[in-house]
């Protein structure tokens, strides 16, 4: 049996939650969910939009599966993803984007994995005003934030049966912090011999994603950089509305659908539930279920390639919760 924090989250998510709870439970899988709030509807009923309670369960159960959240504009809260990936140093940032049959996309046989690291980098927010008319922002890498990305990377190739890893980066113009993330890649690549490693220069890598995808495995980069190309890489697979994630740390993992909260689909039973319950799939990998996961992934592209039954961005006209019954339904 397995406790894992449910975070339903705001506009959209508490009706793609219960689609994936609903196709979680046909798996026979036995997951005892812990409904915890964030965002939002926190705030409006504790006043807080990451209450304690929330953390403590995460903290306990390990495990969190979380739909988005809203981040109030211009009030001066700081992001609660941002917030949840400090807490618990969650410094992985995984989004796999591949294609399936039925998504409108440019390419057939896209599958590429992005590692971005998630705690430093510009990211760390060091920045001030120099005077009124100029700015600055700190860039930090570190040789143990480099080594410890990189090597999930290696150990994600091999436990996943991939072939290669490309390190990406801008070395060539920043050499002390991006110089040391590559030569801390090359350093770890030796210890993978069985995985073929290269590193890109990352306007190149853009350019050559657009124009050959298939070239590429899993790509290994610094925060920045990965936040830009995973939406790319999303791009490249019809978009945000099919791109799962997680935030993982040492012993906590989140995850998490990559879009937000739609808010002006709330309530209307009409969102696609597909990011969500491909995150699901991810968490059952994570916990060791392959076999369940394998099921609800091939049920859900079966249901996807079909295009019988699928929500109104893929060119259907089904609700959230009837293309949740439609993948139970294939899962039989
Ligand atoms: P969004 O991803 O919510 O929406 C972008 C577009 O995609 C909209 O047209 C929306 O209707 C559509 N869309 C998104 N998910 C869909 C789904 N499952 N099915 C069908 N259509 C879908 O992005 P946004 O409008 O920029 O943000 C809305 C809110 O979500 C903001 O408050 C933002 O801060 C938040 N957000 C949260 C997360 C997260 O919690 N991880 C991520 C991104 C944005």
């Amino acid at each position: 049996m397995y406790q894992i924090t449910l975070i339903p989250g705001d506009g959209i998510g508490p009706e793609i939650s219960a689609a994936t709870k609903e196709v979680l439970a046909a798996t026979g899988v036995d997951i005892r969910w812990e409904e915890k709030l964030a965002g939002e509807v926190a705030y409006s009923k504790f006043g807080r939009l990451l209450p304690e309670d929330t953390l403590l369960s995460i903290r306990k159960n390990k495990i969190a599966l979380k739909g988005p959240l809203t981040t109030p504009v211009g009030t001066g809260f700081r992001s609660v993803n941002v917030a949840l990936r400090k807490e618990f140093d969650l410094y992985i940032n995984l989004r796999p984007a591949r294609t399936y049959r039925g998504v409108k996309s440019r390419y057939d046989n896209v599958d590429l994995v992005v590692v971005r690291e998630n705690t430093e980098d510009l990211y760390a927010g060091i920045e001030h005003m120099v005077g009124e008319d100029a700015a600055e922002s700190i860039k930090i890498i570190t040789r143990k934030g480099s080594e410890r990305i990189v090597r999930f990377a290696f150990e994600y190739a091999v436990r996943e049966g991939r072939k290669k890893v490309t390190a990406v980066h801008k070395a060539n113009i920043m050499k002390c912090t991006d110089g040391l993330f590559l030569n801390t890649a090359r350093r770890v690549a030796e210890e993978f011999p069985q995985i073929e490693f290269e590193d890109r220069i990352v306007d190149n890598m853009c350019m050559q994603l657009v124009q050959k995808p298939e070239l590429y495995d899993v790509m290994v980069l610094p925060n920045l950089y990965g936040d830009i190309v995973s939406d790319l890489c999303a791009g490249l697979v019809g978009g945000l509305g099919m791109a799962p994630g997680a935030n993982i740390g040492k012993d906590i993992a989140i995850f998490e659908p990559v879009h937000g909260s739609a808010p002006k689909h709330a309530g209307q039973n009409k969102a696609n539930p597909s990011a969500m319950i491909f995150s699901a799939v991810m968490m059952l990998r994570h916990l060791g279920e392959m076999e369940a996961s394998a099921k609800v992934e091939n049920a859900l592209a079966e249901v996807i390639s079909e295009g019988c039954a699928v929500t109104y961005d893929l060119g259907g006209a089904s609700s959230t919760s009837e293309m949740a019954m439609a993948v139970i339904d294939k899962m039989r």
